[in-house]
């Protein structure tokens, strides 16, 4: 069971959460809790690493971010023991969960449940801060924003666990982000891979990685609401969104006589920021100066366009990064103005990006023309394109963001009907 920042928002909220993991151990089950920081305290504790140094040392970094999940992790240990369940709480660092040392964004490598395991099978509930690792040199590391679903994803992993519960402040996946369109719809069941599409393009509903560790895995996650009564349906009878293989959803289909969306859902990203290399020369090897050095920081560009050659072999290279990078990207790329040969760079953190996901896109024809026709009907305009097999994103101002995913929803005729 893993419960976001929202969930765990106080010492209430805690206390709900605390009665849904004993309902849950009642019912039968050993039970392996991850939870998040306080909703709002990662941003406090990253605003305050700003200020501390605007271009701070992320292993620095990972001290500070890590240190909400120490505290809800605690406090749920407690909480639980009033209730009268044997808790207990267990650090990254105390398992440990293994992880690379890519500071800020440590990608797990392994995690040790022997602990856990012995823990669990004595009637403890056992409590994972999520978020946590620790490196190959023994500091604290942090698996990027979100991460909380990654570690719950490899402790279930780790645990055999028959089920991945994401309990958080929606009662599902739905075909948008329920709190900018009112009729988006909850999906009953989503596939691996569209969520993987959809996570990857900003459904922060879950971390990316955790997606992809479950489908490598063969995790079943559900995705269900913490804000629930006493007498709500029990976890177990699956009342949120279930992440299950395709043929498991075609069989499911055919079961229960479904018929198959073109589209499965759309997503938006305003953590995106444009960058543009002016007069790049136009020979072999220019771009890979560009972003030779932005991989070596670990910095990840995602859109990228190269405009057609201007006069005397020169282009622009056009590309997007995520904001948090976006002040790295700039000094580094100026640092190597001569060895890149550009002659000037313009950014912009107010853009935003919008894409349309459905493994129906496979084979289907015009999924690209309708998207293209309703934002031009409504005057956005569109800034970049990238595409991949079951995706279609584009770039647009940020301030058309919400306008563009309510025009995409309708167009592709996934609002509810009442
Ligand atoms: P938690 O703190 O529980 O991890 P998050 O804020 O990370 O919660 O994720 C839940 C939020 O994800 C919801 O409140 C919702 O606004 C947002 N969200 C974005 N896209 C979707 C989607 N397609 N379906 C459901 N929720 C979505
Ligand atoms: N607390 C971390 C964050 O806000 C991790 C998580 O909640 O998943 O990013
Ligand atoms: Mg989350």
């Amino acid at each position: 069971m893993k419960f976001g920042g929202t969930s765990m928002a106080g010492s209430e909220r805690i206390r709900r959460v605390a009665n849904i993991v004993r309902r849950q151990q009642a019912a039968g089950h050993e039970v392996a809790v991850v939870v998040s920081a306080m909703a709002g305290e990662t941003d406090r504790l990253v605003t305050f690493c700003r200020e501390a140094n605007p271009l701070y040392d992320p292993a620095e970094y990972d001290v500070v971010v890590a240190s909400g999940e120490q505290v809800t992790s605690g406090l749920l240990a407690m909480t639980l023991q009033a209730l009268g369940c044997q808790a207990r709480s267990w650090l990254g660092w105390q398992l440990p969960i293994h992880t690379d040392d890519a500071h800020a964004k440590a990608r797990i490598e392994g995690l040790d449940s022997d602990a856990l395991l012995a823990s669990m099978a004595a009637g403890e509930i056992a409590v994972i801060p999520g978020f946590q690792g620790l490196s190959g040199d023994g500091r604290i590391t942090t698996l990027g924003r979100g991460g909380s679903d990654t570690s719950a994803v490899a402790v279930a992993a780790a645990i055999g666990a028959e089920r991945c519960d994401i309990y958080t402040d929606v009662d599902g996946v739905y075909t948008t982000d329920p709190r900018i369109v009112a009729k988006a719809r909850k999906l009953k069941f989503v596939t691996y891979e569209e969520m993987l599409e959809l996570a990857s393009v900003g459904s922060k509903v879950l971390q990316t990685r955790s997606v992809s560790l479950a489908m490598k895995e063969g995790v079943r996650v559900q995705v269900l609401s913490s804000f629930i009564d006493d007498d709500a349906t029990p976890a177990d009878q699956i009342p949120g969104t279930m992440i299950v293989s395709d043929e498991e959803l075609a069989k499911l289909q055919e079961d229960l006589d479904m018929e198959r969306q073109l589209i499965t859902g759309i997503a938006a990203d305003k953590n995106e920021a444009k960058i543009i290399l002016t007069r790049v020369p136009d020979r072999p090897g220019a771009v890979a100066t560009i972003f030779g050095p932005l991989a070596a920081a670990s910095i990840n560009v995602d859109m990228i366009i190269q405009n057609v050659g201007r006069d005397k072999g020169e282009t622009d290279v056009t590309f997007t990064v995520p904001s948090a990078d976006l002040l790295r990207a700039q000094t580094l790329l100026e640092a190597q103005k001569e060895a890149i040969g550009f002659n000037r760079i313009i950014t912009d953190a107010k853009v935003a990006k919008v894409s349309v996901v459905g493994v129906g896109m496979r084979s289907h024809a015009g999924v690209a023309a309708t998207m293209f026709r309703s934002l031009a009907d409504r005057g956005i305009n569109i800034q970049a394109i990238s595409t991949s097999e079951i995706k279609i994103s584009v770039l647009i101002d940020e301030d058309e963001t919400e306008l563009a995913v309510r025009v995409l929803h309708s167009a592709y005729e996934l609002d509810a009907v009442d």
